[in-house]
């Protein structure tokens, strides 16, 4: 069958793609795996669209690669078999904000800098959680990955924060998930059997998410960075735990920078906001007296002045965190980020820097405390893509990382191949067989982004 002739009918001719200089862009992204390639790209604008694409993928045995916004760095959407990458960028709309019931309800090519912008013109009381990555990156592709923003010590990891999706799923059926399978609002996933999991850290693997019902939050009016520096690397955690006891955070970061040599501490980034000038200056002052009194007052300092230009970096939303990646300047970066519990952060920070001079790697920390119960640990590798041996050194490094993060009774964030296949063989095996048979399940020709979570 003309496969590429049967999209074309499907999607128009202007949005599919098999030449190869479109193809070349598909099948690598700005990490450091190696590229795999692409057969064809497809966007297509509607969930219909989507079906049809599905349905004849799934008749030809013909993979299919969901994509956001490519960018988790670990190759997630580079094609281990070929076929098709589903570009969802077209699907652009944001289809309804509820301002009292508070979620937005999107399609699946929406992108965070789309949704901030209209929130600000539209709810300026409202937001949705950001991360800290390029602002082209979808929303529903972070949340599927369980990926976190500037309110998540606040409200939880984003994925927490999806109420419902419409999803098509491998064998070509259009599904409502939460209360919009019952209801027309898009308010709550519960209660019902909680089957957003089934999509949400399945990598693309059991459906394709065509749109999504995502919680938003009170925007307060007052925001402010403060920093406290620290060398006590054995107290972080007892630090971190204090901090998240007093609830009163927005967001939360501890960075680390060899260069430029003031930055060569421990920082915790403590970002406040409040409603009013007093709430904001009541938080300011619990922390400073916190800092004050933990472990006598000798471990951690206040900083008075802090740099105009880290200030600037964490009051940003997004901050400028692109920017910052790219610190060799040679256009690659990937980190692998470690969930961690937060009694590890200590021997994660020391052997995470060990790792980093073993291998002559030039390195910048920035962690974020998820809630009050885990961090997500970056181990953060920046080279150079035009040197093949400086590649080479990251991937090894970036492995060790890994290693590291099970080691320590973390789990790896948003792995690539490799890391998936080291949780896969640490994994209780009944769990990795109920993956695979749920995979199997919903995917019975094996079509979606094959290679993922595989044994
Ligand atoms: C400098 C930098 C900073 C970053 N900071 C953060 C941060 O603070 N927080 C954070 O969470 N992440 C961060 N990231 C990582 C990443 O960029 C984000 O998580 C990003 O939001 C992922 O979204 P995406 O649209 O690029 O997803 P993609 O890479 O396009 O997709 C992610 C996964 O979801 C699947 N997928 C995508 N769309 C669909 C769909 N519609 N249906 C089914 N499956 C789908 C894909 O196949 C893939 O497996 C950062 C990255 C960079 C480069």
């Amino acid at each position: 069958m003309d496969i590429y002739a049967s999209l074309k009918n499907i999607v128009g001719e202007s949005n599919v793609s098999n030449s190869q200089e479109e193809l070349f862009i598909y099948s690598r992204d700005s990490g450091a795996q190696p590229s795999r390639k692409a057969d064809y790209v497809v966007m297509p604008k509607t969930t219909e669209e989507v079906q049809k694409v599905v349905t004849l993928a799934n008749a030809e045995k013909v993979p299919i690669t969901p994509l956001g916004g490519g960018f988790t760095l670990s190759a997630l959407v580079v094609p281990n078999r070929g076929g098709i990458v589903l570009d969802m960028k077209r699907m652009d709309k944001i289809i309804e904000v509820n301002p009292i019931s508070r979620y937005a309800l999107i399609e699946a090519g929406v992108s965070q800098a789309a949704l901030q912008a209209y929130l600000k013109k539209n709810h300026p009381h409202l937001q949705h959680s950001t991360p800290e990555a390029p602002p082209t990156v979808t929303v529903v592709g972070n949340a599927l990955i369980q990926g976190h923003g500037h309110i998540s010590p606040r409200y939880g990891v984003n994925s927490d924060m999806i109420n419902g999706m419409e999803v098509v799923l491998p064998t070509g059926e259009i599904c409502k998930i939460g209360s919009s399978s019952v209801s027309p609002y898009w308010f709550t996933r519960g209660p019902l059997p909680d089957l957003p999991g089934l999509f949400i850290g399945w990598f693309g693997t059991t459906g394709i998410v065509t749109r999504l019902s995502m919680k938003l939050y009170p925007k307060p009016k007052y925001r402010e960075v403060m920093a406290f520096q620290t060398d006590d690397v054995d107290g972080l955690p007892d630090a971190i735990c204090e901090v998240t006891q007093l609830d009163l955070l927005e967001d939360y970061f501890l960075i680390m920078q060899e260069k430029p040599e003031w930055m060569n501490h421990i920082f915790h980034i403590v970002i406040v906001s409040g409603h009013s000038e007093e709430e904001l200056e009541f938080k300011k002052s619990a922390f400073k007296g916190m800092f004050k009194k933990f472990k006598g007052g000798d471990t951690v300092q206040y900083v008075e002045d802090l740099h105009p230009t880290l200030e600037k970096r964490f009051l940003d939303v997004p901050p400028l965190a692109a920017l910052a990646a790219d610190f060799k300047k040679g256009g690659g970066f990937e980190y692998t980020g470690a969930i961690l519990p937060i009694d590890k952060v200590g021997e994660a920070w020391k052997k995470g820097l060990e790792i980093s001079q073993k291998y002559g790697i030039f390195s910048s920390y920035v962690h974020q405390v998820l809630t009050c119960h885990s961090v997500m640990f970056g181990f953060n590798y920046s080279f150079n893509r035009a040197d093949d041996k400086d590649i080479e050194i990251t991937r090894e490094a970036l492995e060790e990382a890994n290693r590291l993060s099970l080691e320590l009774g973390g789990m790896i964030w948003k792995g690539e191949l490799g890391a998936q296949k080291m949780t896969m063989e640490k994994m209780d095996p009944n769990t990795a067989q109920l993956i695979q048979k749920v995979k199997k399940m919903l995917d019975p020709n094996g079509i979606m982004n094959p290679g993922n979570w595989e044994i």
